[in-house]
């Protein structure tokens, strides 16, 4: 494959040939470099876990959604711009309808080495349909969320869901190849007493895990001061019962790492609300209607789809991509109001994908 270097990278002929302009590196007001993009690709989704959404969510017309063909063309257009890993996350990635399409449509860009990864977000109920096909894909790893081991309290987190269709969906993953990792959302109440269960079953099982802090997005019909878990205090508590050894492990990810002795597995952290990661955040999030936010708890966004549609050309996208790195804050507050009991930000999860 013929390629040219372009803004200090390797990009192949043809994908340059498809930019109108050559299109310049996305670097932040504070010189981050913005090398990942994370894409919601619908809104939907097939459970309603508590802390995400309400029970009763109303969803985005499908007017105002973009096709595939467009997901595809403004997923192209970050990579052209230095975006060197995407993820696929919603709602559920994997109800969106002909999905696979758009993922082997993008992974040519793999194939180019113009993309490092491929990798998707998912609750692992249509894994056992999809898993091959992801990694024939190039899909090497995924997440699947997970936030308990057991089948009723499943059935309580995420509504209505079937714990047995996850577990057959992480068996098909394993099969395929894919690594998987599992996030779990620490749960005041409701999972707190399972962590290490959960943690010592996911290293058994040779995945990787993550815990997650619950954060202030959307309104879920709750009082998510109920819910919220500090990790530090999951942390100290695991700490007692295993030998946590602190790793420096980078993934790109604000995830801070640890060993655990025991079980030979690695544990993340994710600390929205108690640690601050946003010195080195290298990511942006693309909504399922083209509207990309510039930080997951900040509420600026930009409108990418009107320059999508306004012109064949990708002139006017550049230019509207450039103008919002050009905007992209220095980092996040969040906050759960404990007076008002109102979400820091909005909206929900699943349009931004988390
Ligand atoms: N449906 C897919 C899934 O559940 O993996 C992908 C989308 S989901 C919004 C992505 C991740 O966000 C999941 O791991 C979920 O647990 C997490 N999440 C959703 N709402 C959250 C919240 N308010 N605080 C923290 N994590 C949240
Ligand atoms: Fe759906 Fe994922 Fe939100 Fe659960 S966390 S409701 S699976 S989008």
């Amino acid at each position: 494959m013929p390629a040219r270097r372009h803004a200090g990278r390797w990009i192949s002929v043809d994908f340059l040939n498809s930019a109108t302009t050559a299109p310049r590196d996305m670097i932040d007001p504070f010189g981050r470099a913005v090398t990942y993009l994370r894409v919601s690709v619908t809104d939907r989704c097939d459970l309603r876990c508590v802390y995400c959404m309400s029970e009763h969510m109303t969803f985005l017309p499908k007017k105002d959604v973009l096709t595939l063909e467009e997901l595809d063309r403004l997923c192209s257009a970050f990579v052209a711009k230095g975006v060197r890993k995407l993820r696929l996350t919603g709602g559920e990635p994997l109800v969106r309808k002909n999905i696979m399409s758009l993922v082997r449509s993008l992974s040519r860009h793999l194939k180019t080495n113009d993309l490092d990864e491929l990798t998707l977000t998912t609750n692992g109920n249509h894994l056992e349909e999809f898993a091959g096909e992801l990694f024939d894909c190039g899909v090497k790893r995924i997440n699947v969320s997970l936030d308990t081991l057991n089948e009723a309290k499943f059935r309580a987190i995420t509504r209505w869901g079937d714990i047995s269709k996850v577990f057959g969906g992480l068996e098909a993953a394993k099969r395929a190849g894919l690594a998987v990792k599992i996030n779990a959302v620490a749960l005041k109440g409701v999972n707190e007493d399972e962590i290490e269960d959960i943690v010592r079953w996911a290293h058994g099982q040779g995945f990787d895990m993550t815990l997650i802090e619950t954060m202030p997005l959307g309104d879920i019909e709750g009082d998510r001061t109920d819910q919220y878990l500090p990790l530090s205090q999951v942390r100290a508590r695991l700490a007692g019962k295993l030998t946590l050894e602190d790793i420096p492990l980078k993934t790109g990810g604000p995830a801070r790492y640890v060993l655990i002795k025991e079980t030979g597995g690695r544990l993340g952290f994710i600390t929205p609300m108690t640690h601050n990661f946003c010195e080195s955040c290298n990511r942006v999030r693309l909504t399922c209607t083209g509207t990309l936010y510039m930080c997951l708890g900040q509420t600026d966004a930009a409108d990418l789809r009107a320059p999508l549609r306004a012109s064949e050309s990708n002139d006017l996208l550049y230019a509207a991509i450039d103008a919002a790195i050009g905007r992209k804050p220095e980092g996040h507050d969040f906050v759960i109001d404990r007076d008002t009991l109102r979400p820091a930000v909005a909206r929900h999860m699943s349009v931004t994908g988390g």
